[in-house]
């Protein structure tokens, strides 16, 4: 190392002499050829991040770990040797939130043994509820809403180095210091573009935009994630192709309304609408086997969107088509655009245009003034069509939206008693679709080792549903075949040595693999 002096210029005013804490655990030198050297004087510091919710939240999770990545931070999958615990939080039930601010609470306990311990709320309940968290928690530090993301590294680094400084100087008792920022930020949609990938990861959400307008009365969204905003095609299609350099062969991408996606913002061209043109854009990355998107709303589905299905081969043969309810009343009451004729329809045509294409979807039970009558209608519908898989909610009152104020709320049993008769009718259905599959060959992309089981590996047909077989390392990544040897209602099992037999050119990579 160079002999160390103080800088003449260009260097920041706030420098204490010739070392600089610009990063909390970064000294800086300044060296007579003027190169910047930093030298870690302990461990980095190690953020755990705890997500709730949807693949929205996981995905802007992921933008908050790049950051910090890129700082110079570690990811820990453990609380305890956490020094920063970050809480990315859910609104849409009140489950979820109860079970961020339980942790929370529970996770302050670690404050005694480490004074300096960063703790953080961000996303949709911070965005939502930031007053009272600050007000109730006293430990909570950061508060950071839905459109600021990208500014929790900042405001991270912020308070770590502030509160070293204090404990440099024994002044851990000083005046409580906190960062909320819940503020609306113009372009926010465009700042959730970075990865963190895992070796041989061969799936990546990507965003594409933010917000909703449909104010369906249930629902907290439009409240906590604002107005929809689209991100440019170019840019989208940017991420993907490095996503791609990178390994990845499935993106799914994402919105609150995915497929109404820039419909504020950018025009039809040839009568297709700027979802289905950014499709064609996505669908063009070479390298990209398998392209998903979620979440959709039914009225999302037009001509052009379902003859996509035709013309795009990457995209999978896999609709989402949330429902809610089957009865018109109880549609209406909760302002979806739709009636439960129209909705049937529109799996018809589904249908006729892709036969075999999986159908899942969203259902809320015991939305306030839903009849016996009306939740007949649901479940005689949802039996009608015979979903692979199917979401089942209680309704869950949601503070500032209109259902909550709406007169006939029902008796928490009344709900459960429909849940479980519902989610009796989806697994029916859902068992056979799955045992219609025993004894056939499926297309996987192997994600990985399986949760339960780590000796098995696990992938993805394209109609979305899990295959768990024993594989190896090399299957990690790859599309291939499987032959499908049981069904256990909502896994398959398979087995891909069953094709290295000398099954053509798709079955030798298999082969190869297996190797
Ligand atoms: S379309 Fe979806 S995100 Fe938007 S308000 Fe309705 S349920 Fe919420």
């Amino acid at each position: 190392m160079q002999r160390l002096s103080r800088p003449s210029r260009g260097s920041p005013a706030a420098w204490p002499g010739n070392i600089a804490f610009q990063r909390p655990w970064a000294v800086r030198f300044w060296t007579e050829s003027r190169i910047w050297i930093i030298v870690p004087p302990f461990a980095m510091p190690k953020v755990f991040i705890k997500t709730y919710g949807c693949q929205m939240n996981e995905r802007d999770s992921e933008q908050v770990a790049q950051m910090l990545l890129a700082r110079g931070y570690e990811l820990t999958p453990h609380e305890g040797d956490a020094d920063v615990v970050l809480l990315n939080t859910c609104s849409v039930r009140d489950m979820a939130e109860q079970k961020a601010i339980g942790k929370m609470g529970m996770l302050g306990n670690l404050r005694k043994q480490k004074p300096e311990l960063v703790f953080g709320f961000l996303g949709c309940m911070a965005q939502s509820r930031w007053a009272e968290l600050t007000r109730d928690m006293e430990h909570v530090d950061l508060v950071v809403g839905t459109q600021k993301f990208h500014r929790v590294a900042d405001y991270v680094d912020e308070i770590f180095r502030r509160k070293h400084r204090l404990k440099n100087e024994a002044r851990m008792d000083d005046e409580r210091f906190s960062i909320v920022d819940v503020g609306q930020e113009g372009e926010s949609q465009g700042t959730i573009r970075d990865h963190v990938l895992e070796e041989r990861q061969a799936t990546a959400f990507v965003s594409i935009m933010q917000g909703c307008n449909m104010h369906c009365t249930f629902c907290i969204v439009p409240y906590t994630r604002g107005e929809e905003r689209a991100r440019r095609i170019e840019e989208i299609v940017a991420e993907v192709r490095g996503l791609v350099a990178r390994g990845v062969k499935e993106v799914t991408l994402l919105g609150q309304i995915v497929n109404l996606y820039g419909r504020h913002e950018f025009p039809a061209v040839d009568g297709k609408s700027p979802f289905v043109q950014l499709l064609e854009a996505v669908h063009e990355v070479e390298g990209l086997d398998r392209i998903r998107f979620t979440s959709p709303h039914p009225i999302g589905y037009k001509e052009d969107l379902i003859n996509a299905f035709t013309c795009l081969p990457k995209l999978v043969e896999h609709v989402h088509l949330p429902l809610q309810s089957g009865s018109d009343r109880i549609l209406k009451a909760m302002h979806r655009t739709y009636t439960a004729a129209k909705y049937l329809r529109l799996v018809e045509k589904i249908r006729a245009a892709h036969p075999g294409i999986a159908i899942t979807t969203d259902v809320i039970v015991g939305f306030p003034g839903e009849t016996e009558e009306d939740y007949a209608a649901t479940r005689a519908l949802v039996e009608q069509v015979g979903f692979d898989n199917a979401f089942i909610f209680r309704y869950s009152k949601r503070k500032d939206t209109p259902a909550a104020e709406m007169e006939g709320q029902l008796d928490e049993s009344v709900k459960e008693a429909r849940n479980q008769d519902l989610l009796a009718v989806v697994d029916a259905a859902a068992r056979r679709k799955h045992a219609e599959l025993v004894g056939r060959n499926v297309e996987i992309l192997c994600e990985g080792r399986s949760r339960t089981n780590p000796k098995r590996l696990t992938g993805r047909t394209r109609t979305n549903k899990i295959v768990v077989f024993e594989g190896n390392e090399r299957h990690i990544g790859q599309i291939f075949d499987v032959r499908v040897t049981r069904s256990t209602g909502f896994t398959l099992y398979g087995d891909p040595a069953v094709l290295n037999e000398g099954q053509g050119s798709r079955n030798e990579s298999v082969a190869e693999l297996a190797r």
